[in-house]
């Protein structure tokens, strides 16, 4: 079976340097934040080009404290996406503000800029843009629109470590960015991590204190905070990764093109090509039937996923946000289709022309129509 991702190669190339980073922090008794979570923190912001990167205990916490330094909450409205991992909506409601959705835009599956201006009410505090599935979104056409209303921009960057645009990268346009290192991530912790990356030195300052119990100094609680600190081994095994990330990123380039220029022009597709302001965290495909190309596939030794089978708007805890269906046409009509195929770095070049050559079998066979692209419009 051709896995859908497969830790084991990554870690099978890396092993000398990360257990001999992890033992060191072990044998260290260091255990929360401390050096190699300093050092990571300062390697980070330098790769991102923000003055500063804040590590943390998730994507999730970074998201939260990333509205909690900007003073959201109850009364104030962010405007994001339903095409996303719950926890971009999720962090909005921690904050204790109202989240506004826009739909995204069919060619890129990004925050459409052009929806923004209607979302906005006198409650509007922030725009949260997600580069979803690795590819930046819209960042000049969504800085734009915060600009002439003046809104602040929170990245959901937690799939687009590295995605760069005419030399910013992912993390570096808005106000804050928010990275995960969910270990399925493109840059992925031995467990749970996350950061913020900002070069305001007063937001930055401000997650620190919210990160370790809003502390100004030890045992002094200036505000309500948190116990979202990065641990120490998490650093360690970041910092060996961080060194990899950007060959990581071309393999996953490499697959991606791979499969927009093999796949047949009968199947609806990511849209490539696949350049630098593309992380490439997860290819899709946008099969008319796509339980039948599932099983198919299954049964030809490929596994496959799907990111993500419901858009947030519909899923029962947000229900009462009201929207109902049919309100983002594109967001609908795109996780009703979408099937995402195996692509991480070690996949190998035997192994991405059997998953070509099983798709293509499988779509010439069926008697499905191609869906348009306009169908997403
Ligand atoms: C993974 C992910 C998150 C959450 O990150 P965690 O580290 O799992 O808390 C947030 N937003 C997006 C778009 C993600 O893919």
């Amino acid at each position: 079976m051709i896995p859908f991702l497969d830790l084991q190669r990554q870690y099978a190339g890396i092993a000398d340097e990360l257990e001999e980073a992890v033992l060191t922090t072990l044998r260290s008794c260091g255990y929360i934040l401390g050096e190699p979570v300093e050092r990571f923190e300062r390697d980070f912001a330098a790769y991102c080009g923000t003055a500063e990167a804040i590590a943390l205990s998730s994507g999730t916490a970074a998201l939260h404290l990333a509205l909690l330094a900007l003073d959201i909450g109850p009364g104030d409205e962010v405007i994001t996406v339903p095409t996303t991992f719950v926890a971009t909506v999720a962090a909005i409601l921690y904050a204790g503000a109202r989240p506004v959705m826009v739909d995204v835009d069919p060619d890129t599956l990004t925050m459409d800029p052009a929806a923004i201006e209607a979302a906005i009410t006198p409650r509007t505090k922030a725009i949260m843009p997600v580069h979803f599935h690795g590819r930046l979104a819209d960042m000049d056409g969504i800085l734009s629109v915060a600009r002439t209303h003046g809104l602040r921009v929170i990245e959901d960057a937690a799939q687009a470590h590295g995605a760069r645009r005419n030399g910013t990268k992912a993390g570096a346009f808005g106000d804050l960015g928010c990275f995960s290192f969910y270990p399925g991530k493109n840059l992925g912790a031995a467990g749970e991590g996350g950061a913020v990356t900002t070069s305001d030195p007063d937001l930055a300052q401000k997650i620190r204190q919210l990160r370790d119990w809003g502390q100004t100094e030890r045992y002094v609680h200036a505000m309500l905070g948190y116990n979202y600190r990065m641990d120490a081994i998490q650093g360690a095994v970041l910092g060996v990764k961080l060194k990899r990330i950007d060959a990581w990123n071309a393999a996953r380039r490499n697959i991606a093109n791979a499969y927009d220029s093999g796949l047949s022009p009968m199947l609806l597709k990511a849209f490539g090509p696949f350049g630098e302001d593309h992380a490439c965290h997860v290819y899709a495909v946008f099969p008319s039937d796509r339980e039948a190309l599932r099983a198919g596939l299954t049964e030809d030794g490929v596994s496959t996923n799907i990111h993500y089978p419901y858009p947030v708007h519909l899923q029962p805890a947000y229900a009462d946000l009201g929207y109902g269906p049919g309100r983002f046409p594109v967001a609908e009509s795109y996780a009703r289709h979408t099937l995402s195929l195996p692509l991480f770095p070690e996949l190998s070049p035997g192994e991405l022309s059997h998953v070509i050559t099983a798709t293509n079998r499988l779509v010439d066979r069926a008697t499905h129509d191609r869906p348009s692209r306009k169908e997403y419009a």
